[in-house]
């Protein structure tokens, strides 16, 4: 079974997210699934240090979800083993009055990874067509325009090298209300609820429709989207490592050649003492 495929929205197709499971598990148990993602971080830090070595290529890993689905601990169980200096991770909260006086792209692409970088983005340019479609920030003709700027702008970064891989951690409605419950009686989790997640949750059908718009529309050859089921985490970790180390392998970063005559300068040590 091959879950980078499995849970990759077939191209060209109109996405129905209530066609898509949220409790899906492959018939993997915790167990198998635990040692599998031990094996793939395993891969991802060896494919990260040739990644970083060769300085080529960078990979954007494109993070979105309804509050609580476990954005933040997928970030901290997948890429936190990572090599921390060649990892980055950026959170897209609500803009600033500075940066909502430039185009919606602006912010965004400050933090696109260099050769040689992996980039998280946790949230992303899609907010532009999901929280301010939903609470209509913008003209409805104004984010009409921008699935086919996001597609331009995502091409221009596969140009450039930079490999584009979308996920989206597909929630359940009823898990989601656990979840917001555990965050309002657990005092440590506390600080992570809004009262805003409530008129969120009250908007959930729109953000459905929302979501299905932005990976049906935007769901391109050079920047797929991935959606993954979420509501177990050990099996969410699994899904999103298999994704992950899918492209790095498809990346198949490479040592550089070596410039130097290794004879030469192993003399030269010698000589030097
Ligand atoms: P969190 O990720 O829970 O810390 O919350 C970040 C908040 O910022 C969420 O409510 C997002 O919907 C909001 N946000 C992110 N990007 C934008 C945007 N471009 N416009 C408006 N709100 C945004
Ligand atoms: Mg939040």
């Amino acid at each position: 079974m091959d879950l980078a495929i499995k849970y990759r929205v077939p191209p060209g197709t109109r996405v129905d997210l209530t066609q898509w499971r949220t409790d899906d598990a492959q018939g993997v148990d915790r167990d198998a699934a635990e040692a599998r993602l031990a094996e793939n971080i395993d891969a991802l830090q060896k494919l990260q240090y040739r990644l970083y070595a060769e300085k080529k290529q960078s990979l954007l890993v494109v993070l979105q979800a309804m509050d609580t689905a476990g954005k933040d601990s997928t970030i901290r169980y997948v890429f936190g083993p990572l090599n921390p200096a060649g990892v980055r991770v950026k959170a897209f909260g609500r803009p600033t009055d500075y940066e909502l006086s430039h185009d919606f792209l602006w912010r965004i692409h400050q933090h696109t990874p260099r050769q040689g970088f992996i980039q998280i983005f946790n949230r992303s340019h899609y907010e532009d067509v999901l929280v301010v479609r939903v609470n209509e920030l913008v003209p409805e003709s104004v984010w009409r325009e921008r699935y086919d700027i996001i597609n331009a702008f995502e091409r221009s970064l596969c140009e450039a090298r930079t490999r584009v891989v979308k996920i989206y951690l597909h929630l359940d409605k009823a898990r989601q209300k656990e979840k917001l419950a555990e965050r309002l009686t657990k005092p440590h989790k506390l600080w992570k609820f809004e009262m805003g997640d409530f008129d969120t949750r009250r908007k959930w059908d729109d953000y459905m429709r929302a979501y299905e718009d932005a990976i049906t529309r935007c769901n391109t050859d050079h920047a797929p989207w991935h959606i993954v089921p979420t509501d177990r985490k050990w099996y969410r970790l699994l899904a999103v490592s298999e994704i992950v180390r899918a492209e790095l392998e498809r990346m198949d970063p490479k040592l550089p050649e070596p410039t130097i005559d290794r004879a030469e300068a192993l003399r030269k040590l010698d000589e030097i003492g």
